[in-house]
């Protein structure tokens, strides 16, 4: 912890080369999913990576990932590894009936532990799930750990667009460079394989426009989403030929673009 309550120094993590904040202004837009799935469609495309479920009042990992927890630290070393990604998620260790109560500084110093002291190795991306919101610990998660940038997830419905909104507006705050807006749950792939716009579809996009941040893509909406969330084994994991982890791979391109492209740099800020 900081000493006299001063602002704690940034994590360095030297052998990661992109943390990655998976972020949404609200919850239930399918952040997690989205972190869960880019991680492990970056690492079919031969990249090094891990996820980190920062989410401590919702930790969706243990589930998403089938881990009974809370798991014994004695005989089971962390971070974990399912399907070729590392992986650490505060449940895991706290079980989310205790996390509620935890204050921002406390969620920090887990982090902070889970950061630094547990054996990453050496990863290319760390794809790092935040808490949904734009509250304190989402504030301090962000100014705190090193992220490289971050991905906002949004639906097509208007109401997360506003929600998305502060999310821009939170990382502009902290000078995390937004990498760009994914819509997930856009559209819908028939058995024909065609697609079919179910929602008011494009919400996204025009926010990307009107903040001046890059779209990176759109996911569909698929019900096997849910039924592999609660199964224990992800979509782009169980079903990897699906218009869903096509939609992934395309997003592995378009994140890696913009981490390219920023190298580090700082971004203009969001035009909000
Ligand atoms: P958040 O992290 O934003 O709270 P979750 O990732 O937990 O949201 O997703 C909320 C619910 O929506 C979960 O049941 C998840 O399986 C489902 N879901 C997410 N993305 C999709 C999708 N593209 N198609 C169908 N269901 C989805």
């Amino acid at each position: 912890m900081q000493p006299h309550g001063g602002p704690a120094p940034k994590i360095s993590l030297p052998n990661i080369k992109y943390v990655v904040a998976v972020a949404s202004g609200k919850g239930g837009v399918g952040k997690s999913t989205v972190a869960a799935n880019l991680a492990l469609a970056l690492a079919r495309s031969g990249a090094k990576v891990g996820l980190m479920d920062a989410d401590i009042y919702g930790p969706s990992v243990p589930i998403m990932f089938g881990v009974p927890c809370p798991i014994d630290q004695q005989t089971t070393p962390l971070p974990l590894e399912r399907y070729g990604i590392k992986l650490m998620s505060m449940g895991f260790v706290v079980p989310p009936e205790r996390a509620v109560i935890w204050r921002g500084p406390m969620v920090d110093r887990a982090l902070r532990q889970f950061l630094t002291e547990l054996p990453w190795g050496t990863l290319d991306y760390l794809i790092m799930d935040l808490p949904p919101g734009t509250g304190d610990a989402q504030l301090t998660l962000s100014q705190h750990a090193p992220l490289t940038g971050a991905v906002i997830v949004t639906t097509p419905q208007d109401v997360s667009l506003v929600d998305a909104r502060k999310g821009l507006a939170m990382f502009s705050e902290v000078r995390v460079p937004i990498l760009g807006i994914v819509e997930n749950m856009s559209y819908f792939v028939g058995d024909d394989g065609k697609r079919y716009e179910i929602f008011r579809h494009g919400g996204g996009k025009k926010l990307a426009g009107l903040a001046g941040v890059p779209f990176l893509g759109d996911i569909p909406i698929d019900p096997r989403v849910a039924e592999c969330g609660d199964g224990g084994e992800p979509m782009v994991a169980r079903y990897p030929d699906s218009p869903v982890s096509k939609a992934y791979a395309a997003l592995v391109n378009t994140v890696r673009e913009q981490l390219e492209a920023i190298g580090g740099a700082e971004l203009p800020e969001v035009q909000m």
